[in-house]
């Protein structure tokens, strides 16, 4: 594997820590990167790229952190949010450690794109109930491996590139970018209950995304510390089933059933999803813990 440490090393010569992953039971020891980011700008240009992030116009990723592209007029650079400039004033650097998987797998709804998953603090539906922007995990046929929740930071993956190291280089600044906006979401939710997400895309979720994503003993995505199978659980499942009906036309009543006696039933003996398995075996994997 002589071209796959030569491209590890042309990978950290541009983009810094990128770090092989070595082996570990159950999980495959190819194609996973570990990569430790910290995408918080210099302070003097966070408005500004906060900004241009709103206004779609280009910013920098330089090994992992944001920076400014261009100069625009100072009146150009007001960020409008209220709850983004309140949330700006308490920004700090965090440093994210984020497993990106760069092998096969038979998800379709990733289209083979670089799968990333932040182990350190952990990103997922868990940690984050409401997240507007995050791919839910799964149980990958390929590699016999329920992957976590990952980051959904493109929508795209064809624009990546197309040799292997300008795909990667690209997605490792898309990612980087991910975790520089969910660190301004998450400080707004201090001033807008779920947070803002800025730049274009809003990711809002529905009450009928809910049952897919939600574990049944996480915490509900409404912010009461309950978790999801004593509060909106039964209510969202309903809402699924609603618009499984207007999508398939079977009747109402009989989707319901199906869907409360069946699909609810083994939801909920889903104590643990393997999801939650999977991270603690990265995290071990990459000796994080
Ligand atoms: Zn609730």
């Amino acid at each position: 594997m002589n071209s796959y440490l030569s491209l590890i090393k042309e990978l950290q010569s541009e983009f810094g820590q990128v770090v092989e992953y070595k082996s570990a039971k159950g999980v495959t020891n190819e194609g996973w990167f570990l990569l430790e980011i910290t995408p918080f700008p210099n302070p003097t240009e966070l408005e500004q790229i906060v900004s241009d992030i709103n206004n779609v116009r280009p910013v920098g990723v330089q090994g992992g952190k944001m920076v400014r592209l261009e100069n625009y007029n100072t009146s150009d650079h007001i960020v409008l949010q209220r709850a983004v400039r309140e949330a700006l004033k308490h920004l700090e650097e965090q440093t994210y450690k984020v497993a990106v998987y760069v092998g096969q797998t038979s998800m379709t709804a990733l289209k083979n794109q670089p799968i990333a998953i932040v182990i350190e603090p952990e990103i997922s539906y868990f940690t984050y109930p409401y997240h507007p922007h995050i791919n839910v995990g799964g149980y990958d046929k390929a590699n016999k491996f329920y992957f976590p929740d990952s980051l959904c930071y493109t929508d795209n993956p064809q624009l990546l590139g197309s040799t292997q190291k300008e795909r990667l280089l690209n997605a490792f600044s898309q990612i980087s970018m991910w975790l520089f906006r969910h660190q301004v979401w998450e400080a707004t939710r201090k001033y807008k209950k779920r947070g803002v997400w800025i730049g274009p895309e809003t990711g809002e979720l529905l009450p009928q995304h809910y049952p897919r994503i939600l574990e049944p003993n996480g915490m509900c995505w409404c912010d009461t510390n309950k978790s999801y199978k004593d509060c909106h659980s039964l209510s969202d499942h309903l809402a699924l089933a609603n618009e499984e009906a207007k999508r398939t036309k079977i009747p109402q009543q009989r989707i319901q059933k199906v869907i409360l006696s069946e699909e609810f039933k083994v939801w909920e003996q889903g104590i643990r999803l393997p999801k939650r398995d999977s991270l603690r075996q990265l995290n071990i994997a990459f000796n994080l813990s």
